[in-house]
């Protein structure tokens, strides 16, 4: 059973498809690449030749597909009409859209029953009340529907479900215009996400922008201007500080969202810093881009064995830890990083990453290619893991940009600005994740 029709749950379908083992993928949304959808007006950094699996790739050949311009970086939509949504039509009634998967457990055993658990097949409770059985499960579910929250000890802020507080990505320039011009707007967070939304802002009338962020100053998100490393990065940055100095983005630094409520004049944020000094902005929307964070309650009653500070296995964590690695020098893994203690749950894709926003499509191809082989019984193939992700490029937003103005950076990828090789650094815990 696969849950979740994104890119690497579908890359799971057509391995399990070339291996001849059966198979159901599980989707909530009404759309293969549902998730993906909410952000297809975002152009990704990545071209198409590291954004399409190899067994899905056959697949489609086979079936008289073309593919799309390897060196293309297409929008989320994009991504869905070329290759997400035939991929998926290839697979017809195995997926099953509007089938959202509640919880997972191990038929007649509860998480602290031993004997006999391994031979129990798994039981797949849908939110519907149906149940399913399964003898090997691929959650492949994402982070995208489960984002952090506002307030910043990783909390809730008092008052924040009481208030509408707006998902990352808005289609400021498009869908959404209506929504934030000539709106007071307040963003939060520090990374990729929050200087797109930042900089589409700017170009609306009569909208006062916001910008909070816990860090003393926003250093960080700046980058280095034109003498940074990475050019794109630099002329985000150099567009946002502008901003900022010209005053068209009033920047609130040292701001650690506490409580948000309703009042007559707006929604009124407060922050409280760790020395309890307040200070306060009333705006009328507020977007949230302070990242993801993976749900595992669906797999509450199985065992699984989680790295503390990530939520990913803790054989992965060091290997994709976003202190020490951006996304394109995390090493290749797969069946033996991603396993729990309990036999045949692979969490895969985005999710598997927890808290770690260093994922790439590619790293997601490789990972189901490896497990798929190991529940084939390849175990040869299931451990000769490789992925070839050359640091230069792969992540660069230099064409994304110049193949569409309006978009700005995409989210999700630590050190996903990069255009040239970079060496390691360390980055400062200060404000949380690098592309919240
Ligand atoms: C704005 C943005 C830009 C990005 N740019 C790049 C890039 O340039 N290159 C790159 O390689 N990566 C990029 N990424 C990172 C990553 O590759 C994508 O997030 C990718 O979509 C992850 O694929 P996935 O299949 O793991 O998860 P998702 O695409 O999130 O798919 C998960 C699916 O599971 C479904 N689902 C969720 N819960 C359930 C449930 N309980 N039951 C059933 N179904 C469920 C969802 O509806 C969704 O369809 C980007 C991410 C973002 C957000």
């Amino acid at each position: 059973m696969v849950i979740g029709a994104g890119p690497v749950g579908l890359a799971a379908a057509a391995h399990l498809t070339e291996r001849g083992l059966d198979f159901v993928v599980l989707e909530a949304g009404e759309q293969a690449g549902a998730s993906v959808s909410q952000w297809g007006h975002v152009r990704v950094f990545s071209p198409y030749r590291y954004n399409i699996d190899a067994a899905a790739r056959r697949l489609l050949e086979a079936d008289g597909w073309s593919a799309p311009d390897p060196d293309w970086l297409p929008t989320g939509a994009e991504l869905i009409d070329d290759y997400l949504a035939p991929l998926a039509k290839l697979f017809g009634d195995k997926v099953r859209l509007g089938a959202k998967v509640s919880v997972i457990s191990r038929l007649g055993y509860d998480r602290v029953r031993t004997a006999g658990r391994d031979d129990a097949p798994f039981l797949i409770r849908l939110a519907d009340g149906t149940e399913l059985t399964a003898r090997a499960i691929i959650d492949a579910s994402g982070t995208y529907t489960s984002p952090n929250v506002l307030g910043a000890s990783g909390l809730p802020a008092h008052g924040e479900h009481e208030v509408v507080v707006d998902h990352a990505l808005p289609d400021v320039l498009g869908a959404d215009r209506d929504r934030y011009e000539g709106k007071r707007v307040l963003v939060v967070g520090a990374g990729h996400s929050a200087a797109t939304t930042l900089l589409a802002l700017t170009e609306l009338d009569d909208t006062p922008i916001t910008w909070a962020i816990r860090a003393g100053d926003a250093a960080r998100t700046y980058g280095g201007g034109e003498a940074d490393a990475l050019p794109a990065r630099g002329a985000l940055g150099t567009r946002l500080r502008a901003h900022v100095a010209s005053g068209r983005i009033q920047l609130l630094t040292g701001f650690f969202t506490h409580r948000v409520h309703a009042t007559g004049q707006g929604v009124e944020v407060v922050s409280r810093d760790p020395s309890g000094r307040e200070q306060s902005v009333t705006v009328d929307r507020i977007v949230s881009a302070t990242g993801y964070r993976p749900d595992h309650s669906i797999a509450s009653e199985l065992r699984l064995d989680l790295d503390p500070v990530l939520g990913s296995t803790r054989a992965l964590a060091p290997l994709i830890d976003p202190n020490q690695h951006s996304c394109g020098t995390v090493p290749a893994h797969g069946v033996d990083e991603l396993a729990h203690p309990e036999p045949g749950y692979y969490a895969v894709g985005v999710k598997s990453y927890g808290r770690a926003p260093t994922f790439l499509m590619a790293t997601g191809y490789e990972q189901v290619r490896s497990v798929v082989a190991a529940l084939a019984g390849d175990w040869e193939a299931a451990r000769d893991v490789q992925l070839d992700l050359p640091e230069t490029g792969v992540c660069s937003s230099n064409l994304a940009e110049a193949q569409e103005q309006r978009v700005g950076l995409a989210t999700g990828i630590s050190g996903g600005l990069l255009s040239a090789p970079l060496p390691l650094a360390t980055v400062s815990a200060g404000d949380g994740g690098c592309c919240g």
